[in-house]
């Protein structure tokens, strides 16, 4: 099992900058196992460490590298600095939101559902890798009833605005008058939204429900829970 130095382990925990996790050992606050830490560059084993208490408080031992899954509600930025909504980080626990998070993949403010965030940079970069090709399904309400050519529109491909190589939905499925569920394989800019424009309709709601292998299910809105390490594995 990979040992850390426990500096290094303190600030996965979300307890602050390098600087303030010194501070926090040098003032003798931090007590894993009940015993005092005194040493900064103790080495540490994460996965063996059962109780860290911060000034007497027990402070829970966040996974590492860390794995989320998060119901994003609408009116929400994905994003640490947002600038009109809150952030989503917001919905996690404090100490997790200081933890070093990262979105796989951004949603828009208005945009619903699986929201993907971890502390493993590769794997951010492996998902988003427009290499990768992972699907990404949403359910997409429209403004205009559906129509069979938007739909053929769709499977056989539509120039966005700006773009000169067309893009096409992998898979769809009309689910009723209004409702779609689309599946891409690319990560443009609103690449739902501008497609469905280009199709000649309009996006009224737009909530993703799977991404690879992994579904949202019936987490509750605004929730989070970890990923199984099932789940984790599946995703490549
Ligand atoms: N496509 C969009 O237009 N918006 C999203 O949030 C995700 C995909």
């Amino acid at each position: 099992m990979p040992a850390m130095e426990l500096i290094k382990f303190l600030q996965q925990q979300g307890l602050g900058s390098r600087k303030r996790c010194r501070q926090l050992i040098d003032d003798q606050r931090v007590e894993i196992d009940g015993e005092v830490m005194l040493d900064p560059r103790r080495a540490v084993v994460p996965a063996q460490i059962g109780q860290l208490h911060i000034d007497g408080e027990a402070h829970e031992v966040l996974p590492f590298p860390l794995y989320v899954l998060l119901h994003k509600p609408g009116d929400y930025e994905v994003s640490h600095q947002p600038s009109h909504y809150p952030s989503v980080f917001t919905l996690l626990p404090a100490a997790m939101q200081q933890a070093g998070l990262t979105a796989v993949g951004r949603l828009d403010a208005d945009t619903t559902g699986l929201l993907l965030l971890t502390t493993d940079g590769q794997f951010v970069h492996a998902l988003t890798s427009p290499r990768r090709h992972v699907p990404k399904r949403y359910r997409v309400t429209v403004k205009h009833a559906i129509e069979p050519e938007m739909v053929a529109k769709l499977q056989s491909g539509v120039i966005l605005k700006d773009d000169s190589e067309p893009v096409w939905a992998d898979e769809i499925s009309v689910r009723d008058s209004h409702i779609l569920a689309l599946t891409i394989s690319e990560g443009r800019y609103h690449q739902v939204k501008r497609m469905v424009a280009a199709a000649g309709n309009r996006v009224e709601a737009l909530h993703r429900e799977a991404l690879g292998t992994l579904e949202l299910g019936s987490l509750a809105e605004g929730k989070w829970r970890y990923l199984s390490a099932e789940e984790r594995q599946a995703l490549g």
